[in-house]
């Protein structure tokens, strides 16, 4: 295991001269804690398999440095990095059986029998493959032959780090949820650092211990779930996590208050310097605002729809122009069209330029 810190490392699949908009991955400083459990969260295209693969040395970056331990990286092929890769869809051997290619990547690096036998064992009976190891792979399902894959990826101890890029897409929906949680109590019992990219943020959240927001070739923040969901740093990540996402509306900002679609909201922190000509927007989740019926004081909404999700129901209403989302109390019977708004001002936040800016007390 390693910890691994990225400097100032950038990826233009056009060459370095191209726009630095342009860059499939724009410079960035980071660092992997040894042991940490991360997942690399973002939609489609923002660079999150890249990155991975800068990583690993598949893709040799046009700018920076990778450091494991201390140790300048950059130059060295995936082999010399000691890195284990899962990928999208199973790499393992028909005509092995299941034990055989548990135990590839172990032989293929010299280890001793007993040792290649020790863990093994272990492996397979953390991924509930014991009962298959002497069967050939060919002519399993995709599900078993993942986990395998799985397998061989966490086989080694002496790994700098593995990589996962999208390893449950093949997998049944119902064994996905067991999955995650397996390759999560795998991370405690064999204490390696693991990078997890997918673009479904359940999967992110229940894996990781830090969650890397990308997009748009950059990272726009790095957090537990926790941190990501009570304080997102950039609009994206207010909107990409959460369901429904994050309101995120323009809004005039003076001090204390917010004017949205005409009506103002109360502020718990001061906004008196916020950068001149910058876009302002507000930005609150839909579980901090409740709907109330229309009294005086209230901001006023009109109800469009509510979405009953079972354990909780929205409401999907409009302020003037300005669409938003709201949590509607148990037992609460919606009394009309019209609704009043209540904020928890210590949940209301403000962007400029869709970055978060913190307020004085
Ligand atoms: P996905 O989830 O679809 O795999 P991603 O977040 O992993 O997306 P990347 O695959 O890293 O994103 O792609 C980032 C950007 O770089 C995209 O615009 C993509 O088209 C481009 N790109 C990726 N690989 C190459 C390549 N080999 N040559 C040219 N452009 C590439």
């Amino acid at each position: 295991m390693a910890r691994i810190d990225l400097v100032d490392l950038a990826q233009s699949y056009g060459g370095p001269d191209a726009d630095p908009e342009s860059f499939a991955l724009k410079p960035i400083s980071m660092t992997w804690r040894q042991g940490g459990a991360y997942a690399l969260l973002g939609p489609s295209g923002c660079g999150k398999t890249t990155l991975l693969n800068l990583i690993s040395g598949i893709v040799a970056p046009t700018r920076g440095k990778i450091l494991f331990d201390d140790v300048d990286i950059t130059q060295r092929s995936t082999q010399q990095r000691n890195i284990a890769q899962v990928f999208q869809f199973p790499v393992i051997y028909d005509t092995m059986t299941v034990g055989e290619n548990l135990a590839f990547p172990l032989k293929n690096r010299g280890v001793a029998r007993p040792e290649i036998e020790r863990r093994v064992a272990e492996i397979a009976g953390l991924l509930d493959l014991t009962p298959w190891l002497n069967r050939k792979a060919t002519r399993l399902t995709a599900d078993a032959k993942q986990k395998i894959s799985l397998g061989r990826g966490l086989v080694r101890a002496d790994v700098a780090a593995v990589l996962f890029d999208e390893p449950l897409t093949v997998i049944d929906p119902a064994l996905k949820w067991e999955l995650r949680s397996k390759l999560k109590a795998l991370h405690h019992q064999l204490d390696l650092t693991m990078i997890y990219v997918t673009h479904d943020q359940t999967e992110a959240l229940t894996f990781a211990d830090t969650v890397v927001v990308m997009h748009d070739g950059r990272v726009v923040q790095s957090g537990t779930p926790q941190q990501l969901f009570d304080r997102p740093e950039h609009t994206f990540v207010g909107y990409f996590i959460g369901s429904p996402g994050m309101n995120i509306v323009p809004a005039e900002v003076d001090g204390r208050a917010a004017v949205v679609g005409g009506h103002t909201i109360a502020l718990q922190r001061s906004y008196d310097r916020l950068p001149p000509g910058a876009k302002i927007e507000v930005g609150v989740r839909p579980e901090f605002v409740e709907v109330a019926a229309p009294a005086p004081g209230l901001l006023s909404a009109n109800i469009e729809r509510i979405d009953d999700l079972g354990r909780v129901r929205f409401a999907r209403v409009r302020i003037g122009d300005v669409k938003f989302a709201a949590r509607v109390p148990q037992g609460f019977s919606i009394p009309g069209s019209e609704a009043g708004l209540i904020f928890d001002p210590s949940r209301v936040h403000i962007y400029a330029d869709s970055r978060l800016v913190e307020g004085t007390a």
